[in-house]
């Protein structure tokens, strides 16, 4: 629980291209480093977490799920 409000306390600054604390105000949040708008994510984590393909990650739970049954059997 404390970790995830820690994480929850940063946001990326493309001024200071980090992830930085900030200031929230009723629509946006401000880099308490520059006084810039932040966002969420990063472009480049942005664009990951949007290309990232869900269906392949239970494709990949079952086949580790299948070679572990298989290495038991052997
Ligand atoms: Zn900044």
């Amino acid at each position: 629980m404390q970790s995830i409000d820690f994480y929850n306390d940063y946001k990326y600054c493309s001024a200071c291209d980090m992830y930085v604390t900030y200031l929230m105000s009723i629509h946006d949040s401000y880099c308490t480093k520059c006084g810039d708008k932040v966002r969420l994510f990063s472009k480049k984590d942005w664009e990951e977490f949007n290309h990232t393909p869900t269906p392949k990650k239970n494709k990949s739970s079952q086949t580790r799920r299948k070679t572990l049954g298989f290495g038991r059997a052997q």
